[in-house]
């Protein structure tokens, strides 16, 4: 009995795209496909460990690919896994690839840039429907019965239909009937040129029908002999100088499900106590699943070459979780299970090992490809930070391939080393010093740079959200002490004269009336008010203690709804005695208007540094009653 089923909406949108958009592209159609019958090699491989039955005695894997020219068809076949009915409306039509709305939710509508996008997110299946107007899919999972087969069938429209079907082999049968205009896929030729230069690298054997052979008067002859027309190798077992660019960047298609090009990739083989290969590739372009707590598709576990399982999580640390590839070792029992995984030692040593090999590739990039590298940086900078308070053994290592935007590089964009930071430091400077905040414009206006920017120190300016994690890791780069300038008192440790310290008594001595006025009136607002030199336009700020959290952490915590459990540190209020405004308070005698400005003064304060103020319209009306008597 046929039965109809509707794609899910997600899937429709998807498909319409695809086959408007990739048109260019429609050879892929053909990797994708093969890519799924490897896929479906290396899923029975692995569940046969524990159930050789499922073998049938047949433990000769192969994929198929041919023409038939009358029918206008192409049918791709594999013995792999196969799916049984549950599983074939699932997988073909009803439960989107995760990240399928993510990337809905990127498009642009311009055809070309959506084309890009795709290229990113990876096509699969469904890439058929790029050059077939029917696509019919016959499966039988393994361990099934002849008669317990399934065919799935779509004209791409926005149905598909599902029977029960009798299939003598296990696995999967896919066949494309081709639309009118594609009938060069019917040629063996272009077939096998397209298996070649996309698939070479698939380990399981891609038998093809034979290239014709010519009598010796030059005609052809016929033969339906089909031969492998792949190397049928896993790439990663093959000596480096046996594998093109090529090849890497196909094999790197090929197990990341996307299609754009690698940025880098690292092959490695490691001898001694562990043996284990790897392949690990970083990206151009971030997947959309950058950041999700439980990101897809990592590094694939393979011991012995017989694929175990996707695991990013436990073979390359969390900051690491954009790369890529495959690492295959020698030791590993075959049936070993996610929960020995979670406790093997040999893994962790494995582990470490690839995430040296990683770190030896970035560091590679940034030295020798500093383009490549400033593209990597903005796509995968802020992942990568995350490793300075995740991975202590490398924090350091972590720290050098950081870039940041200070003070003095003059644009947002993040191009500043630690390395280069000490290189510049000034004399006397002991210290690396940064602000935190919201965005690039609040730091780099924030009050507290003032004195620094007199001094030509510099300033690293810290915006991405994971930036007051790392600080709070790095508390030291170098042997220079790494310190908020929005913290504790202001220390220039000895890049200050003698004038300026000289300088800095006058004004504390000079703030006094004020700050007994401000005190006053702020009450349990804050913690102290005190005079500073570290302001030279604006005529107050505020800092924490050293030991306490910075505002800007505060005001983050508090924007996620954590407002509660935060501790009630108050701020210090700092003025600077020389201001106009902080010497008016210090001379007005009118009460009602030294309050207006002193919470004025104070409230200005908060909002510089991108803080909310607790009664924005009071704050208006003081400022117009000021405003309105100096009309
Ligand atoms: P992906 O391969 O990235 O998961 P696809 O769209 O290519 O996405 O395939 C969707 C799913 O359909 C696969 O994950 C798999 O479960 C199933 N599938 C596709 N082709 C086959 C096949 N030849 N054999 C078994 N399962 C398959
Ligand atoms: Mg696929």
């Amino acid at each position: 009995m046929k039965q109809t089923h509707s794609f899910q909406t997600e899937i429709k949108q998807l498909l319409h795209l695809m086959i408007h958009s990739l048109y260019s592209d429609k050879e892929i159609f053909l990797r994708e496909l093969v890519s799924n019958a490897a896929d479906a090699v290396d899923k029975l491989r692995f569940e046969a460990l524990n159930n050789n039955a499922l073998l049938d005695n047949d433990g000769e894997f192969k994929i198929t690919v041919t023409a038939d020219k009358d029918a206008r068809t192409v049918t791709i076949s594999d013995n792999g896994i196969g799916m049984n009915e549950a599983e074939i409306v699932e997988h073909l039509g009803t439960i989107a690839k995760s990240g399928t709305k993510a990337f809905l939710e990127n498009l642009t509508g311009d055809a070309k840039k959506d084309a890009y996008l795709i290229g990113q997110f990876g096509v699969g299946f469904y890439s058929s429907f790029i050059v077939a107007d029917e696509v019919t899919v016959e499966s039988r999972r393994a361990g099934l019965a002849e008669n317990e087969a399934v065919k799935w069938s779509s004209q791409g429209d926005g149905e598909f239909t599902v029977e029960k079907i009798t299939k003598n082999q296990r696995g999967t049968t896919v066949t494309l009937h081709l639309k009118a205009e594609q009938d060069e896929f019917l040629s063996d030729w272009t077939l096998r040129r397209i298996v070649k230069t996309y698939s070479d690298h698939i380990s399981v054997p891609i038998y093809m029908k034979k290239a014709p052979d010519y009598d010796d008067d030059g005609n052809v002859i016929h033969t339906d002999e089909l031969e492998v027309v792949n190397r049928a190798q896993a790439l990663w077992t093959l000596p480096k100088n046996e594998i093109s660019d090529e090849q890497y960047q196909e094999f790197y298609k090929h197990i990341s499900h996307n299609f754009d090009e690698p940025a880098a990739w690292t092959h490695f083989k490691v001898e001694g106590r562990q043996e284990y290969s790897g392949l690990l590739y970083i990206p151009t372009r971030a997947p959309f699943d950058l950041y999700e707590r439980n990101p897809k598709h990592g590094v694939k576990l393979y011991v012995k070459r017989v694929f175990i399982m996707d695991d990013a999580e436990k073979l390359m640390p969390l900051y690491l979780r954009f790369v890529r590839g495959v690492i295959d070792s020698g030791d590993l029992p075959l049936n070993v299970s996610r929960e020995i995984l979670q406790q093997s030692k040999d893994l962790d040593a494995i582990r470490q090992g690839s995430v040296k090999k990683v770190l030896a590739l970035l560091e590679d990039l940034q030295k020798n490809q500093p383009e490549k590298y400033a593209e990597f940086w903005k796509r995968f900078g802020s992942t990568l930070k995350e490793g300075i308070g995740e991975d202590f053994a490398n924090k350091e290592r972590i720290a050098k391939l950081c870039r940041f935007a200070t003070s003095q590089s003059g644009s947002e964009e993040q191009t500043v080393t630690l390395p280069e930071y000490v290189a510049r430091m000034q004399d006397g400077q002991d210290k690396i010093y940064y602000i935190t905040a919201d965005n690039y414009a609040a730091a780099k206006h924030s009050p507290h740079l003032e004195i620094f920017a007199k001094k030509g120190i510099e300033v690293l300016l810290l915006t991405d959200r994971v930036d007051e994690w790392v600080v709070g890791n790095l508390d030291e780069f170098d042997g220079k002490k790494v310190v908020s300038v929005a913290k504790g008192a202001l220390d220039l440790g000895e890049t200050a004269s003698e004038e300026e310290k000289a300088q800095q008594k006058q004004a504390e001595e000079n703030g006094k009336p004020a700050i007994e006025r401000i005190k006053t009136v702020l009450g349990e607002k804050v913690a102290e008010v005190r005079a500073t030199a570290r302001l030279t336009e604006s005529p107050a700020c505020l800092v924490v203690a050293e030991n306490q959290m910075s505002r800007h952490l505060t005001q983050m915590l508090e924007a996620a709804g954590a407002g509660e459990r935060l501790p009630d540190d108050k701020p210090i209020l700092e003025i600077n005695p020389e201001h106009r405004l902080i010497q008016q308070i210090a001379a007005e005698n009118n009460e009602e208007r030294r309050t207006d400005l002193i919470e004025l003064v104070f409230d200005q304060a908060v909002l510089a540094e991108g803080g909310k103020i607790d009664n924005p319209a009071v704050f208006v009306k003081r400022l117009n009653r000021l405003l309105a008597e100096k009309a």
